[in-house]
């Protein structure tokens, strides 16, 4: 009899201090994930949503060590950001495809979400934050579609912070499994700063255009730096016949372009 209660004991305090399981993980990501597709307009365009899960999948494919089950969204926001939910989820806005310019510019900023659910990075903050309605407001934090009238309540529901972003140390271990994550996908890894370079030049067009995404993914010289040292350091021969662009992203980015504007309220 002595057995099963040390066991159950193990368990409880493993529970109580350590981060959740992968199981547990996953419970929790599906649930916010309905949360945030039952509040966030997606794109429901068939080829859309066929492409992003393709790449997405090729990605993942070459970081998930757990096995996860993983869904690619395109949200349907002019704002210019994306975001990953615990378990596989992933989401990247209308807004801010419609600004890259090759295949590897996406395939990176994707590797970089994917990073933050292989690293585990939500799952951390989330024992910080006790977190309450987590989901909602990572939601309206990221695509400003709470602040469409009728859904502000809500905003109020996720008190505050809890989603004021990662820390910088999670952010660059991102961008460095999204520059790896790229690399064995066969995708060029150099899209990362591509995409930074886009970004910075978008601050400075319109300093305040950008807020949701600087908020969830602070964009300073130094993280741009790190990256690039972390590109520097991939043996040349690694860096030969590596995919920038195809022509299969370039009608993906025309299909996007071309669907009706974004509903009000997500910008
Ligand atoms: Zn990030």
């Amino acid at each position: 009899m002595r057995r099963p209660i040390s066991l159950i004991l193990l368990f409880t305090a493993g529970l109580a201090g350590c981060i959740a399981s992968t199981q547990e993980e996953v419970q929790l990501g599906a649930s916010y994930a309905a949360q945030i597709n039952a509040k966030l307009p997606l794109v429901q365009d068939p080829e859309v949503n066929a492409y992003i899960n393709r790449l997405g999948d090729s990605l993942a494919k070459v970081a998930d060590t757990r096995n996860l089950q993983w869904h690619f969204y395109v949200v349907d926001s002019k704002e210019v950001n994306a975001f990953a939910v615990p378990g596989g989820y992933v989401y990247v806005n209308r807004g801010l495809i419609e600004r890259f310019t090759k295949l590897d510019e996406l395939a990176t900023t994707m590797g970089h979400e994917i990073g933050h659910v292989t690293q585990r990075h939500t799952m951390k903050q989330q024992q910080k934050s006790q977190g309450i309605g987590i989901g909602t407001t990572l939601a309206c934090v990221l695509t400003r579609v709470c602040s469409a009238p009728g859904v502000g309540d809500l905003v109020n529901v996720g008190a505050g912070a809890v989603m004021a972003g990662f820390s910088r140390e999670d952010e660059a271990e991102s961008d460095r499994m999204g520059i790896a994550f790229a690399l064995r996908a066969g995708i060029d890894p150099r899209g990362m700063i591509n995409t930074f370079e886009i970004l910075l030049a978008e601050r400075k067009a319109k300093p305040d255009g950008l807020d949701a995404m600087f908020m969830t993914h602070p964009l300073e010289e130094s993280r741009i730096q790190q990256a690039k040292e972390v590109i520097a350091q991939i043996p040349a021969a690694q860096m030969v016949g590596l995919t920038e662009d195809t022509p299969a992203f370039q009608r993906f980015k025309a299909k996007v372009k071309s669907l009706p504007p974004s509903p009000a309220g997500s910008r």
